[in-house]
This record gives structure tokens, C-alpha cells and sequence, in this order.
């Protein structure tokens, strides 16, 4: 029998999590304080465009940046979360706003594969 675990956060609003008895069986898949959190999970990926912006215009304009850096660390371990920053990416590519680069090369936004780099489009 499972007992109390440890707190984790909200992949939404970064509040603490309380574990209670009903989560003691998928208390691992949960990701959410609540309801309106999870319902609000599809405008992440809006501010995730919102945030990577926000974090290249700060860099010089020829600097380069992991799309992880916008999230906690304990968003970048949620696979999930991970794959939204990376929609936003593409979307932001779509829009000519952005490039997504390989080891130093621009790479096609739906053909990449593992890690990438982001830098404002010139
Ligand atoms: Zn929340």
C-alpha cells in the first residue's frame, strides 16, 4: 500500500501539488493542481512562443538558445512539456520568426531530430 509521496509542481501554474489519497494510485501521471490547470494546458504552448521570444530578444541577436531554458527543471524531466516548447518552435519558424538549428545548421522544423538550438530569424 502506497502512503503519502512527496510534493512536485504544476506544469501549469508552478504551484506545489499535495498528494492525497485519491491520486495513490497515478499520482506519477499526475501533472496538474486541478482542473483548471489541465484545461488551460493547450495556451502553454502559445506562451511557450511568448516565452522562447522573450528569452532570444534578450540574447544578442546572433546567440542561440536550448528551448529548454524556458521552462523549470522540473518541467524540462515532462516529456510532454518538452514537445509543446518544441510546437511553439515550429510555430515560431512557420511565422519567420525564428530558425531551429542543428550543430550549427538551420534544419527543417518537422524533420529534426533530438536536441536543438533556436536563433532569431535575420
Ligand atoms: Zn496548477
Amino acid at each position: 500500500m502506497k502512503t503519502a509521496q512527496p510534493p512536485k509542481n504544476c506544469l501549469v501554474c508552478g504551484r506545489e501539488i499535495t498528494w492525497r489519497k485519491k491520486w495513490e494510485r497515478n499520482w506519477a501521471e499526475v501533472k496538474y493542481c486541478g482542473e483548471k490547470c489541465r484545461r488551460s494546458k493547450g495556451t502553454l504552448a502559445e506562451n511557450y512562443e511568448a516565452a522562447i521570444l522573450e528569452l532570444l530578444t534578450r540574447r544578442a541577436s546572433t546567440s542561440t538558445v536550448c528551448p529548454s531554458e524556458v521552462l523549470s527543471d522540473a518541467q524540462k524531466r515532462d516529456s510532454e512539456t518538452m514537445e509543446l516548447v518544441r510546437q511553439a518552435a515550429r510555430r515560431l519558424v512557420h511565422a519567420g520568426k525564428i530558425e531551429i538549428l542543428q550543430s550549427g545548421r538551420v534544419v527543417d522544423p518537422s524533420e529534426f531530430r533530438g536536441p536543438i538550438r533556436l536563433r532569431l530569424k535575420r
